[in-house]
């Protein structure tokens, strides 16, 4: 008989003691039904990465995995973000296959099967695809779907629409996100960009079980900023054409300016045209160096080389806390090449 395959799941978890034990018996129970399917046997281990909750989330994490040492946790030492979290969760996976998927049952625990059974027909990643968002609100509906277009328009990686952090990946896309060295991590850009053969699985997306959603306006704002800048140079150098643009209708204009006079001599001219010509300039100049500043903002960042996380304490299976960081490092950098 063959050995049993692996499979991680890895959730990000921040201020949601109340879905930790459903999402647990609803995860295991679709997993212990594909492990006694006709495919071979399946082991599991579900690994919670607290991402610096201010709730009882942890005591539910410590709970699960004393109930069952299937069940791990990753407590961050703070919030670090959804992005940093998913990060630390694919780090500490040993699945052959790693499922990441949210805690709140908004990723049906269903589909999980027929990711797996994807995966073993050869896909090294199964994304899931939302067909129904009515859950979700019209307005981030809307603004979502302008993000994809524009994301897709203006930068060589693709995302597919509508496919969220929820999927499967075997461990050789995970090996290779892992070994990818930037801090600002915005996961569904390096999803797309390692490649790797991907299929797809269709759902309409359910309202949240329990607790509420963490991300607000203007988080999403800085989201979709974090996914253009991380992805795209158009922002960056799309000043130059502009500038060469306007500076030759100014020139064109100043040749106007110059002939009207010859003919017909200097009359007073539009004081609100002056002034319309002047703002509008100076809004583009300061929108141009915004754009910069996101830029270098980025840059900034990633120059300082701090680890996307840090690891407060690890719940082994045992629910044996460990404290501290142990032997492994938050993110195992290469080394800096000398020049
Ligand atoms: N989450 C996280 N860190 C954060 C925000 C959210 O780990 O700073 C987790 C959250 O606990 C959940 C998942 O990310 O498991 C998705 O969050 P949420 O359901 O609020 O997002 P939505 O479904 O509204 O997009
Ligand atoms: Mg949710």
């Amino acid at each position: 008989m063959s050995a049993a395959v692996l499979i991680s799941v890895v959730v990000p978890v921040f201020n949601e003691e109340t879905a930790i034990g459903p999402f647990v018996a609803a995860v295991q129970t679709v997993l212990n039904e594909a492990a006694s399917g006709p495919a071979g046997p399946i082991d599991h281990e579900i690994v919670f990465v607290d991402d610096g909750s201010g709730d009882a989330t942890a005591a539910a994490i410590r709970n699960a995995a004393s109930d069952d040492p299937r069940v791990r946790g990753v407590l961050l030492s703070r919030n670090f973000g959804k992005e940093a979290a998913m990060t630390a969760g694919l780090a500490e996976a040993h699945g052959d296959a790693v499922i990441v998927m949210d805690v709140d049952l908004q990723d049906p625990p269903e589909l999980v099967a027929r990711m797996i059974d994807r995966w073993r027909a050869g896909a090294k990643v199964v994304a899931a695809r939302r067909i129904d968002r009515s859950a979700d609100s019209a307005l981030k509906r809307l603004t979502a779907g302008w993000f994809y277009r524009l994301h897709n328009r203006i930068s060589a990686i693709q995302i597919p629409e509508n496919v969220g952090d929820f999927r499967l990946l075997d461990r050789a896309a995970v090996d290779a996100v892992n070994a990818l060295p930037e801090n600002r991590r915005f996961m569904k850009g390096l999803f797309a960009w390692i490649g790797f053969n991907t299929e797809f699985v269709d759902f309409r997306r359910p309202a949240r079980e329990t607790g509420e959603s963490k991300f607000s306006g203007w988080r999403l704002w800085r989201f979709a900023v974090e996914g253009i800048t991380s992805f795209s140079e158009l922002p960056l150098v799309v000043w130059t054409y502009i500038g060469f643009t306007v500076s030759m209708l100014a020139l064109g204009f100043a040749g106007w300016i110059i002939v009207k006079t010859l003919a017909f001599g200097i009359d007073t001219p539009g004081y609100a045209s002056t002034l319309v010509v002047t703002l509008f300039l100076g809004g583009m100049q300061l929108l141009g160096i915004g754009v910069l500043g996101e830029y270098i903002a980025r840059i900034y960042d990633e120059a300082k080389r701090r680890p996307p996380y840090v690891i407060a304490e690890r719940i082994d299976g045992d629910a044996r806390p460990v404290a501290g960081q142990t032997e492994k490092p938050a993110m195992v950098r290469p080394l800096p090449t000398g020049k």
